[in-house]
């Protein structure tokens, strides 16, 4: 039996992205952190607001964290979530998709928006808790992820004193519900402190103009709830929109895992043959290869779609980009685009562009030889 070759030639287009992704990675990773970006970081010009309306609904219902460290071991959490707005054969829906096999926390808030928008104005409030409850265990998530980076820590200023108020309440809600040692009185207590503190934190952080705002990441679930939840009341959602949540016409999206959730749509939409322009909202900046994929589609006139996304963050995450197979087509492209971010060998100068050979024995002049040869060209340029 033949024994398989050392460093083999890798021949599919997928294989051969990972490896180039891979490299990329390694030159993004600077003292152990992940904080290049091999591609410069892009947003979009314009976004209305009804697409920034669509990319805070991504970052919504997106799940954070398992509810058990079992859980957790089963990614049962998004990492990303893309959400789309298509019609098809005169049917309006919202297309779902995650980074994952399938979403998680879109199939908890999403039913639960659709519930708050069909309830009469004094059931709202009993639908709003429950969809509260999701966004304060996100935030819990976010600290507990951000904490262990020091990023909490206390400048000493009044800046900052009401969002570590609200911090602490957050974490003791949430470790004494997971120990189901809080009584019904007792979470109703906790929770209205953490929706009263985290506006008051919002106005503080407006007020004092923090531009800084990684202490204040843990206000991004409930601020995103805020304005999905007073968008469909105020009907500045959209009214499209606002009749496929109370419809329920979501369509989540299957698929690979590391298949990003922003390429599970694009995807879909070319399996579809649709046409026409597409905003995609995003939890989180797409990733290089992803941007590279929708530019590729944007120029490809036969497809007929035009893409948009609020923008990339220019990095890649290295093996971690599964190519969904409608979008294989444009890998040739992706391939020479991501390679000409590599370094190359450096080649070695030649001593001669003509002669390649080396210099041999039969080729030598004698000393003199080549005093003459010197002094006749000498002369000859004299003339
Ligand atoms: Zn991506």
């Amino acid at each position: 039996m033949e024994e398989p070759m050392e460093g083999i030639e890798e021949t599919s287009i997928s294989g051969k992205l990972k490896k180039i992704l891979k490299e990329i990675l390694r030159m993004e990773i600077s003292n152990g952190r992940h904080t290049k970006a091999v591609f410069k970081p892009k947003r979009s010009d314009i976004i209305r607001k009804k697409e920034k309306y669509l990319d805070s609904l991504a970052r919504l219902i997106t799940k954070e964290e398992g509810e058990s460290e079992e859980e957790e071991s089963k990614e049962a959490r998004d990492i990303c979530v893309a959400v789309c707005q298509v019609e098809v054969d005169g049917k309006k829906k919202l297309l779902i998709a995650n980074n994952l096999e399938e979403p998680k926390g879109p199939k908890e808030f999403l039913p639960l928006l659709q519930k708050f928008a069909n309830a009469e104005v004094e059931n709202q409030s009993k639908v709003f808790t429950r969809l509260f409850e999701l966004s304060v265990n996100n935030s819990f998530a976010i600290i507990q992820r951000t904490s262990g980076e020091n990023r909490w820590k206390n400048t000493g200023s009044i800046k900052g004193k009401k969002i570590n108020e609200l911090k602490k309440e957050i974490i003791s809600y949430s470790r004494r519900v997971k120990n189901k040692s809080l009584i019904d009185k007792q979470k109703k207590e906790s929770l209205e402190k953490i929706f009263k503190w985290s506006l008051d934190s919002s106005e503080e952080m407006k007020r004092e103009n923090i531009s800084d705002s990684s202490n204040w990441e843990l206000l991004v679930p409930i601020d995103d709830l805020n304005i999905i939840i007073n968008a469909i009341k105020d009907r500045s959602l959209g009214q499209e929109l606002i009749e496929i949540i109370k419809i329920g016409d979501f369509k989540y999206i299957m698929g690979k895992k590391d298949e990003h959730a922003e390429m599970k749509i694009v995807n879909w939409l070319l399996e579809k043959g649709q046409k026409g322009k597409y905003y995609i909202g995003i939890s989180k900046l797409t990733c290089s290869p992803c941007w590279a994929v929708i530019e590729n589609i944007n120029k490809d006139e036969s497809k007929g779609l035009l893409l948009n996304a609020r923008g990339t963050h220019g990095a890649t995450y290295g093996e971690n980009w599964e190519i969904p197979a409608n979008i294989e087509e444009y890998g040739e492209s992706l391939i020479d685009v991501f390679e000409s971010k590599l370094p190359h060998e450096k080649p070695k100068e030649s001593t001669s562009e003509v002669q390649i050979t080396g210099v041999t024995q039969s080729d030598l002049f004698t000393a003199k030889e080549l005093a003459g040869q010197t002094y006749a060209s000498t002369s000859a340029a004299r003339k």
